[in-house]
């Protein structure tokens, strides 16, 4: 349970970045130019574009994606987690 030296896996980061394009609404849009991201961060996860991309949208799809890939359900467990009240047992 090393959840610290997490990396997102290449072709989930493609994943990613074609969610991010999907939300892109400004074809012009000079901070993204269309891709509907801005960069990678250290765990290869994307940064959307604040300018052009609905983040509750493109976040949607990508928990939609999340949630048939085991391995990444795992890792963003939290949000397919209702917050009820704060449950000691983690089972890992
Ligand atoms: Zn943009």
């Amino acid at each position: 349970m090393n959840s610290e030296s997490f990396r997102l896996d290449d072709r989930h980061l493609d994943e990613a970045k074609r969610i991010a394009g999907s939300h892109c609404k400004r074809s012009g849009c000079n901070t993204c130019y269309g891709r509907g991201w801005q960069g990678v961060a250290q765990d290869n996860t994307i940064v959307l574009c604040h300018k052009c991309v609905d983040p509750e949208a493109a976040f949607r799809d990508w928990k939609d994606y999340v949630a048939e890939i085991p391995e990444l359900r795992e890792h963003y467990h939290e949000l397919f987690e209702e917050p009820a009240d704060e449950t000691g047992g983690e089972t890992a």
